[in-house]
């Protein structure tokens, strides 16, 4: 069956005893066993848990893997993928990677003696250059955040199957409706669900999708152990987000290369990274390996005195951090969400102090295109710079 199909009927069949269309919130903790030695399949709900149940299923069968497992948040997600590595144990991650990853492994995985190389994980000589006998895995965003750099998964996947390390990707950008990397030969798919599968700006929740029974089983465990896991009531409602995502994510992409391609030609702008533009880098890999474009794309402005006065007089778009959701968003990556990744990283990836994130929201185009060359006319304005 088509994803569209499966997305818009997530749960629906799972409630056989009422057939409710909308599966119900089951909130209970604890699960009376019918004797010794006998069980209903729920025992206790942090093991397993009738609406997460239904919500880890469906993110197994739209990632196309074997296990799914919904987290309290999407840094939960990774840091139950991260408890899979040991003291001494060494890990190849994105350069331009989401800034809580980067703390996180810095800050916390570098105490437990687990390191990290940042490096470009679309070029194959850095990666062997970077590989040591310890190498465990590799983490890949693809595209990133925010200069949207995109790797080839499965060259990649190739290389991680030859070099025996397991392939993580964090899928959070495009989602399993444009884009399964299990299918390009991914062992893990991460994601935050807060973003574009929640999608309402509303549900801070994490998915973790295996493919293999072993992996599945070694990721079950942790699940359960470590704990972070997601409530029955967020459960719902990222299944009810989940719902629309196929209508969310055309919306989110038609509107994100309108807008990147309405920056491009302004004279005030100097450059825009979207994946969908044909002279961006990665636009090849990204058409062959992705059935779409995601809805956030970044742009750098000519002078940086424009950045401040941008963000305070956009209206309809709001100056937040976050991305994916109906409402659109403007971030300042270099103060806001890039804050804990230092500069020299920073400045080799490119995130400088002229670059803006922008998460287009469903919104009408003709709306977002009006606030945002009003905000840039009256920055011009205000630094006395030439009128369009
Ligand atoms: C937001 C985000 C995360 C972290 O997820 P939370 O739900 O905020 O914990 C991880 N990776 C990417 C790419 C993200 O955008």
């Amino acid at each position: 069956m088509n994803i569209e199909s499966r997305l818009a009927q997530i749960g629906s069949l799972d409630d056989a005893e009422t057939g409710g269309v909308s599966f119900p919130v089951y909130h209970s903790t604890a699960f009376r066993h019918p004797k010794l030695g006998h069980s209903t399949g729920f025992d206790y709900a942090r093991t397993k848990s009738p609406t997460r149940s239904v919500l880890e299923a469906a993110a197994a069968d739209l990632e196309n893997g074997d296990a799914g497992f919904a987290c309290s948040s999407g840094m939960a997600a990774l840091q139950t993928i991260f408890a899979l590595f040991s003291q001494g144990d060494h890990l190849l991650v994105s350069l331009d990677l989401y800034g809580g990853t980067y703390r996180m492994l810095e800050q916390i995985m570098s105490r437990f003696g687990v390191t990290a190389s940042y490096i470009d994980t679309d070029d194959l000589d850095a990666l062997e250059s970077h590989f040591k006998p310890n190498t465990k895995a590799v983490l890949v965003e693809t595209p990133t955040n925010p200069l949207m750099m995109v790797t080839d998964i499965a060259k990649i996947s190739a290389w991680a199957k030859r070099k025996e390390c397991l392939l993580i990707i964090d899928n959070t950008l495009l989602t399993p409706y444009f884009q399964r990397p299990i299918e390009l030969g991914a062992d893990i798919v991460i994601h935050s669900a807060t973003k574009y599968l929640g999608g309402h700006n509303d549900v801070l929740a994490g998915l973790i999708v295996t493919k293999g029974e072993e992996l599945s089983k070694e990721v079950a465990f942790l699940h359960n152990s470590i704990g972070a896991v997601l409530g029955p009531q967020d459960s719902w409602l990222l299944m009810r987000g989940m719902k629309t995502l196929a209508l969310r994510m055309e919306r989110h992409q038609d509107n994100s290369i309108r807008i990147a391609a309405w920056l491009k030609a302004h004279p005030a702008v100097e450059e825009v990274y979207h994946p969908a533009l044909p002279h961006h880098p990665g636009h090849e890999v990204q058409n062959r390996q992705s059935s779409g474009n995601t809805g956030i794309f970044s742009f750098k402005m000519k002078d940086v005195r424009t950045i401040e006065p941008i963000l305070r007089h956009i209206r309809l778009i709001a100056f937040a951090e976050s991305l994916g959701g109906v409402e659109s968003l403007m971030t300042y990556p270099a103060v806001q969400t890039h804050a804990d990744i230092p500069l020299e990283i920073r400045e080799a990836v490119g995130v400088d102090d002229r670059l803006l994130r922008f998460s287009v929201g469903i919104e009408h185009i003709d709306d977002l295109i009006a606030d945002l060359g009003e905000a840039i006319d009256a920055a011009l304005r205000e630094i006395g710079g030439k009128q369009p």
